[in-house]
């Protein structure tokens, strides 16, 4: 059976890479039929926050990506990571190390004036620790010196390590605290992960994970590491290219998580020419045969588009729901509602030129602005002398209308256009900067019959006063 985990450090927040992380090892366990694991990666007690915890389960959450079990956390299983510690040095798979600090040092300082790698040469691999008295010391690995170490992984294929460019790692610190190393492979072993799916970042913390692993005779996980995701200009992703939290994705731009959860699968991942994915879709497919071996890179324009595509795919219902929330908190009170409502009406004239949520809201604005309304420098400049005299027709026209049908309107629309010997255009460029005080909107029929005739004669007015 195949058990996956999702690994974060909670030291910032969820980010995208982070999140296509999660995402891989959620399909691959359920393509498999297997579980999805979390697992809080808190031992870095300094750099953790409570903040950072909350807001990947949060990410994690809006992006459909729970573990099928409470999480774990790392930090509290200190103790069976000191026993795992004592356990390899009872079975002679580890050491106790007495070098002090300075002595460290002045190795490293040996290492680097001879230009040889810096790594621990094992002085106390074959000592009797009872040398070291009751000094403070630190457990080591008694790593293989000879052969070498392949890793058969699932996306960078075969990876070999020379054993004696490995040293002793230290497995629990003097203060008898685990070593990050340790506490993976424990955890790993003890959640019963088959597969390791992560950042290629990891890729050589592998080769000194499975010397743990090795050491204890527990079984080997299959390994992926999955390329790192770069911007645009194939540089490592930086906040200047977009890499920001999971929530901003969803805040800031107004993203829907299903097209964030597509874009990801994409980023790194194909099956054929098959751009627009579903979640039960990409269960089917997913793979790890499918993860390129090169970094992909973070395009915004595409996960945009994807997005619009969404939003043109979602319900009406949701959206407004989504954008009435983007206006202002939603509760019960009979405006909120009816502002709800007015955009659920309006919402198939609005999305199909609307890329983000932003774009939807703000498209929608409109709606609710009170009179008069602020009308836009680009706007304002469609407003001169001839455009009012027009409008003044238009609304003498649109006063006259018995009922406020679109078809009504757009006859009404039609017949002033015809009457001036001017294009519909021309007097719904005018109209709209009257009615939307900007320069784009929906569909100027749209936009009248959705603002009402009461609503539409009063903006109308104000701009022929
Ligand atoms: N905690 C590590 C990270 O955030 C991941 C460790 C792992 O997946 O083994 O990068």
């Amino acid at each position: 059976k195949v058990v996956t985990r999702f690994a974060p450090s909670p030291t910032g927040f969820l980010h995208i890479g982070g999140a296509r992380t999660a995402l891989f090892n959620y399909l691959f366990a359920r393509h498999h039929g297997g579980r999805f694991l979390l697992r809080i990666e808190d031992t870095d007690r300094a750099r953790s926050t409570e903040q950072a915890i909350e807001a990947i389960f949060d990410g994690l959450g809006w992006l459909g990506l729970e573990g099928d079990e409470e999480p774990v956390f790392q930090f509290a299983r200190l103790h069976r990571h000191a026993e795992v510690a004592q356990q390899m040095l009872a079975a002679g798979h580890a050491y106790k190390c007495f070098a002090t600090p300075e002595e460290l040092a002045e190795l490293r300082e040996q290492q680097r004036a001879a230009r040889q790698p810096m790594r621990y040469d094992g002085r106390w691999r074959d000592r009797d620790p009872a040398e070291g008295g009751d000094k403070p010391f630190v457990i080591r690995l008694k790593a293989p010196r000879d052969g070498e170490t392949v890793i058969e992984d699932a996306v960078q294929g075969r990876v070999v390590v020379q054993n004696n460019e490995l040293d002793d790692m230290i497995l629990l610190r003097s203060d008898g605290t685990p070593t990050y190393m340790l506490a993976v492979v424990v955890d790993d072993h003890d959640m019963g992960i088959t597969h390791v799916i992560r950042g290629d970042d990891h890729l050589n913390n592998a080769f000194r994970q499975l010397g743990i692993i090795r050491a204890m005779g527990w079984p080997e996980p299959v390994y992926a590491h999955i390329p790192l995701i770069h911007g645009a200009d194939g540089a490592k992703l930086s906040k200047r290219h977009g890499a920001m939290g999971v929530d901003a994705y969803r805040d800031e731009l107004g993203m829907l998580p299903e097209a964030v959860n597509n874009y990801l699968l994409r980023l790194g991942w194909g099956h054929g020419d098959e751009e627009i994915i579903d979640r039960a879709r990409a269960v089917e497919l997913f793979d790890l045969s499918g993860v390129g071996r090169s970094p992909s890179r973070f395009d915004i324009k595409k996960l945009e588009s994807l997005n619009g595509h969404c939003i043109r795919e979602a319900d009406d219902g949701r959206l407004a729901l989504l954008v009435a929330e983007r206006m202002a908190p939603l509760d019960d009170s009979a405006a909120a509602q009816a502002r709800l409502h007015k955009l659920a009406d309006i919402m198939p004239a609005l999305k199909p030129r609307a890329k983000t949520l932003q774009e939807l809201t703000e498209g929608a604005a409109f709606l609710f602005a009170t009179r008069p309304i602020h009308v836009d420098e680009a706007a304002a400049k469609l407003l001169d002398t001839d455009a009012r005299t027009l409008i003044k027709t238009v609304a003498d026209a649109l006063g006259k209308l018995p009922d406020w049908s679109l078809e009504g309107i757009e006859t009404a629309i039609r017949t002033v256009a015809e009457d001036a010997g001017l294009g519909l255009g021309k007097v719904a460029q005018p109209l709209r900067a009257a009615l939307t005080g900007r320069t784009t909107s929906p569909g100027i029929f749209d936009v009248l019959y959705h603002l009402g005739q009461e609503e539409t004669l009063g903006r109308l007015g104000d701009q022929i006063r």
